[in-house]
């Protein structure tokens, strides 16, 4: 979608929230006052279903086992993840009044008096999912070890990251779909090899332009800093980037993550041989690519090329 530059348009807009208002504008996204939380249209779902489609083609030949969790997850699970440790910025956690009447009225009084009237919540048992792999490791430890071949997962949920931002790509609640290896170190290592070649292959199929890059996870603080670093250095994160407001700065729209035994050994998931699971995931960010294709193909899906078409609605 080229960026139309209107003659009111306030100037010092940033590409982000230039593309964010034709967005709007065009009525793609729907905004709701809050950075980061939008409503889709259908066109915008048509193209996420399609998408949908498309990555299980590419995965159709892997028999994975397909879950669908809700878009929260326990909390006790969620606080032995470790997620607060490496990213206590981006978690969001379910507050529910659990007061009586007098607490009632006095949440009633500081509504109306314009206060602060959520400190009359409490945390629930519930906390929003971060990212869709999060629930499935306590839920493939409850099975005991590993058959010799691994296992592999599909998953597909809505994720929640406080990370307000004017950039459409960057919201608080969005979907990521993701396949899971779970198994041997070789196992797991060569899924992540078959992804980075077939995510290439089929992100190229629809039109647009990419690079693959290492990266590595907001990890929180000085200390986090470090594992950043780490991270980088020995490879274990790669996205697929695709310009969308930025050609400097492109969006990861894939990733393509090798935990090593991290998540096997704190959720303790045994192989058939009774070494310590090792796990890779592969996520794909639902919105972000198909904000991508919005971008490079116009925000009328019946006018985009017919070849991009051909492969998302064959
Ligand atoms: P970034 O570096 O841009 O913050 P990320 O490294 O945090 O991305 P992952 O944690 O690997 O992303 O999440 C998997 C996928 O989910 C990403 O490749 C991306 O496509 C998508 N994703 C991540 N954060 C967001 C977000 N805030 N809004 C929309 N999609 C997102
Ligand atoms: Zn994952
Ligand atoms: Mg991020």
């Amino acid at each position: 979608m080229n960026i139309h530059t209107r003659a009111d348009a306030p100037t010092g807009l940033s590409a982000q929230e230039e593309f964010l208002n034709e967005l709007f504008d065009k009525g793609v996204l729907f905004d709701s006052g809050v950075d980061g939380l939008y409503g889709r249209s259908g066109a915008f779902e048509d193209v996420i279903k399609a998408f949908d489609r498309l990555v299980t083609r590419h995965g159709k030949h892997d028999a994975a086992t397909s879950i669908h969790f809700p878009p929260g997850i326990a909390r006790p699970l969620f606080e032995k993840s470790g997620y607060m440790k490496s990213f206590p910025q981006l978690a969001g956690t379910v507050h529910s009044f659990m007061g009586g009447d007098a607490d009632h009225c006095t949440l009633l009084a500081e509504l109306e008096a314009g206060q602060d009237w959520t400190g009359q919540q409490q945390a629930t048992d519930i906390v929003l999912t971060p990212a869709a792999c999060y629930p499935l490791y306590p839920t493939v430890a409850k099975r005991g070890p590993l058959p010799p071949e691994g296992r592999l997962y599909d998953l597909q949920s809505y994720c929640f990251r406080h990370e307000p931002s004017k950039d459409p790509a960057r919201m608080q609640m969005f979907r990521m779909r993701e396949y899971v290896r779970i198994g041997s170190p070789e196992q797991v290592r060569a899924f992540r090899e078959t992804w980075l070649e077939r995510g290439q292959t089929m992100m190229a199929s629809l039109g647009v332009p990419l690079k693959v890059d290492v990266a590595n996870d907001p990890f929180f603080g000085r200390a986090g800093r470090m594992l950043a670093n780490n991270q980088r250095d020995t490879g274990l994160k790669f996205e697929l980037l695709i310009p969308v407001t930025s050609e400097e700065k492109p969006t990861a729209c894939l990733s393509f993550n090798y935990h090593q035994d991290h998540f096997g050994s704190l959720w303790n998931i045994p192989t058939a041989d009774g070494g310590v699971a090792h796990t890779a995931c592969v996520g794909f960010g639902m919105e972000r690519v198909a904000l991508a294709l919005f971008k490079h193909h116009g925000c009328e899906t019946a006018q985009w090329p017919e070849a991009v078409r051909q492969v998302l609605w064959p």
